[in-house]
């Protein structure tokens, strides 16, 4: 049989279609090959549960199914963030993505793919199941929080999946594992059925083999929903018409402020070797400042943190999962937290609930509040002139396991180009664009206005057209 778990979801739709594969078929072949090498790369979780089978299984086998973060909710499948005091909650209904998949005729996977807990992190390491490896190297984190999706993709564990973005876990991991990630627009893409981590930044997108993929995807998940106010009702367009490679008289930005110090020699080669290749296709590339740019990080980490404070307050033992054995209820609250929720995540509920508190809320959120919105201007200042910016996705390649676990403040810095574009609630993308010398990934990152994701896609696709770095294969 041919190994369809290595192909395309375009490229099975075809097939499905011509009835040159069967859905069954397709999901064998991932069961597969999750069976060869998920012991090494532990991109799902909860495979080998007693409760659940020892395989994955595709609800109602159909179309080409799709890989989902553990943050997703799905009816009758668990769904616990990597966390522990989630464990056995099983959602009582769908997300409205889930249901976008089901009734654009695909499926998904029951065994969910691995994240840091509650999508704390950029490295998948803070996992209540413990780290996922990189495909392309086992002793390297995938990148996070989405680094199960993004792992399971890049080893042909996955054909599409759905991860969230809060400060960048699509697009940081999708740039070390050597794939594409995209964020939509904020409002684009329903966050109902999302577990909430910062619901102002927050927003589901797809992790996928090309750039076609992404569109597809897109296609499926975008749109207003009544069930999320915060979903916008402006139409979507059809994202595979702007599949076209041709990337003429358009206008790129280069903000000189992430060609710093900090960014990876082999990084930035990369990036400039892009963005030659693009002016090669007829691109106009210009210096420009996000003057900003510097707080981006810490903003976010005050915004991120106390949003998710707030969010993580319903946890307590009585509503979801996990309960600690105690005989009084204010013991049974405390033991609940303090043994459910990890260390990565009570250091984000201290630091919120302190941004928040009374005497501290207008010099840390209220100010937070006020650059966040200095950052955007930033933004729509530049896209008056230019078609879209172009960076790296990440300063650097994927880290090794175990690397900056001690040092938060170091790994919270992994985050420093793709925060802002969460900030902005601009969509962005991630695309591969070389290899270094050690043979990781890096990962070239392009920022639009609100809702044009469309000029993304025909950036994206004009590159990928012109490269190979997508057609690589690990040697798993
Ligand atoms: N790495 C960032 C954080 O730790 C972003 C995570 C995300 O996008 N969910 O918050």
């Amino acid at each position: 049989m041919e190994e369809l778990n290595r192909l395309t979801a375009h490229e099975l739709i075809e097939k499905t279609r011509n009835k040159e594969a069967l859905s069954e078929e397709i999901s064998a072949s991932l069961y597969k090959r999750i069976n060869e090498i998920d012991s090494k790369v532990k991109a799902y979780v909860r495979l080998g549960n007693t409760k659940e089978p020892a395989y994955p299984r595709t609800r109602e086998p159909r179309g080409v199914p799709v890989t989902i973060k553990d943050n997703i909710c799905t009816e009758g499948y668990n769904t616990e963030c990597c966390s522990k005091i989630l464990k056995g909650f099983i959602p009582p209904y769908d997300a409205t993505v889930i249901k976008n998949i089901r009734e654009a005729g695909h499926s998904y996977l029951g065994q969910k793919a691995n994240m840091d807990e509650f999508a704390f992190g950029s490295s998948t390491e803070n996992s209540f199941f413990g780290p996922t490896h990189n495909p392309w190297n086992l002793d390297c984190v995938p990148g996070g929080s989405s680094g199960g999706c993004a792992a399971a993709v890049a080893s042909d564990e996955a054909i599409w999946a759905l991860g969230s973005d809060t400060g960048g876990s699509i697009r940081q991991p999708a740039s070390f594992c050597g794939i594409v990630g995209l964020k939509p627009t904020y409002g684009r893409v329903s966050r109902y059925g999302l577990i909430a981590f910062a619901s102002s930044l927050d927003q589901i997108g797809p992790l996928t083999k090309d750039v076609r993929d992404s569109a597809f995807l897109m296609n499926i998940i975008s749109g207003y929903d009544p069930d999320d106010s915060t979903s916008v009702n402006t139409p979507v367009p059809d994202y595979t018409k702007a599949l076209v490679s041709d990337v003429k008289g358009l206008k790129i930005g280069i903000p000189k402020e992430y060609f710093v110090e900090g960014l990876g020699l082999e990084v930035k080669a990369a990036v400039e070797e892009a963005i030659d290749k693009l002016k090669k296709l007829g691109a106009s590339f210009k210096e420009i400042s996000l003057t900003h740019t510097e707080y981006a990080v810490p903003v976010y980490y005050i915004i991120a943190t106390a949003e998710a404070s707030s969010n993580l307050a319903r946890f307590d033992g009585v509503q979801y999962g996990f309960r600690a054995k105690v005989d009084n209820l204010m013991d049974m609250y405390k033991k609940t937290r303090g043994q459910g929720f990890g260390q990565e995540a009570k250091r984000r509920i201290i630091l919120g609930t302190f941004a928040l508190s009374h005497g501290y809320y207008d010099a840390y959120y209220l100010r937070a509040l006020k650059v966040r919105t200095l950052i955007k201007q930033d933004f729509d200042a530049v896209f008056k002139d230019f078609d879209c910016v172009i960076t790296p996705t990440s300063p650097t390649p994927a880290f090794r396991i175990g690397e900056k676990m001690t040092d938060p403040l170091r790994m919270y810095l992994s985050d420093i180009y793709t925060i802002s574009a969460n900030l902005a609630g601009i969509p962005a993308i991630s695309v591969p664009c070389g290899f270094t010398k050690k043979g990781l990934p890096v990962g070239l990152q392009i920022m639009a206005k609100h809702f044009d994701e469309e000029k993304l896609f025909r950036v994206a696709y004009s590159y990928e057209q012109n490269t190979e770095w997508h057609k690589m294969k690990t040697k798993l």
